[in-house]
């Protein structure tokens, strides 16, 4: 299964914006972006990037995938099932990616990045509806029921990052002393905690 390995930060400092994929370093000033404010491999550059309306929706497009941990081919995947959908489709786009089995551990307070979430459903610490489930891009459902493996209730990583979760989107529920979530509903956009604006990546594959 492939992913980026590359470092994290040098993505957000790319996007110009802080992409959170650190989890409470994010919140730190230890942050590289506040740090470092400009694109990697420019030291406070002159140069002023071209910003056609194509590179606008090629750079939202990426910040979209570098925020979901998702790489260029599964985007696109992703991208083609929501098209075929009757839905909107940078909406349901969005959706598809919030119900990745990782990015739901992430927002449940599973894990404190969406990157270390992908870690501890690779090492099978989760159960959906009682299964097991170590598949990080699994789509979930409403209805489902995501719970810590019995042996894996005393992993100071979950506990630590539920101790510092602030907001739980309201499309999901947690029990903090179960260790257990469920979903509640497929959120809508405005439910969706994610500041993109999809359309242009719609706009991006329509060229
Ligand atoms: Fe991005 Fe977080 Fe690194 Fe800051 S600390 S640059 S928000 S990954």
């Amino acid at each position: 299964m492939a992913v980026y390995h590359g470092p994290r930060c040098r993505q957000c400092r790319r996007e110009g914006v802080k992409l959170m994929l650190k989890g409470e370093r994010c919140k730190s000033e230890n942050c590289a972006l506040e740090r470092r404010p400009f694109p990697p491999g420019m030291r406070v550059s002159k140069r002023r990037r071209s910003s056609t309306e194509y590179n606008t929706q090629l750079r939202e497009k990426q910040k979209i995938r570098r925020i979901y941990g998702v790489l260029e081919k599964q985007f696109a995947l992703y991208f083609g099932a929501a098209a075929k959908s009757s839905e909107v489709t940078g909406e349901k786009l969005l959706q598809i990616l919030e119900l990745r089995f990782d990015n739901i551990i992430y927002r449940l307070g599973f894990a404190p990045s969406r990157s270390s979430a992908r870690q501890l459903v690779l090492h099978n610490h989760f159960r959906v509806n009682g299964k097991k489930v170590n598949v990080p891009s699994y789509l979930v459902k409403a209805g489902d029921i995501i719970s810590v493996k019995e042996k894996s209730k005393n992993l100071e990583l979950i506990h630590s990052a539920l101790k510092n979760v602030r907001d739980i989107p309201e499309w999901l529920s947690v029990d903090k002393v179960k260790l257990e979530g469920s979903i509640i509903r497929v959120p809508e956009r405005a439910a969706i905690p994610t500041n993109v604006q999809e359309q242009l990546v719609v706009e991006l594959y329509s060229r």
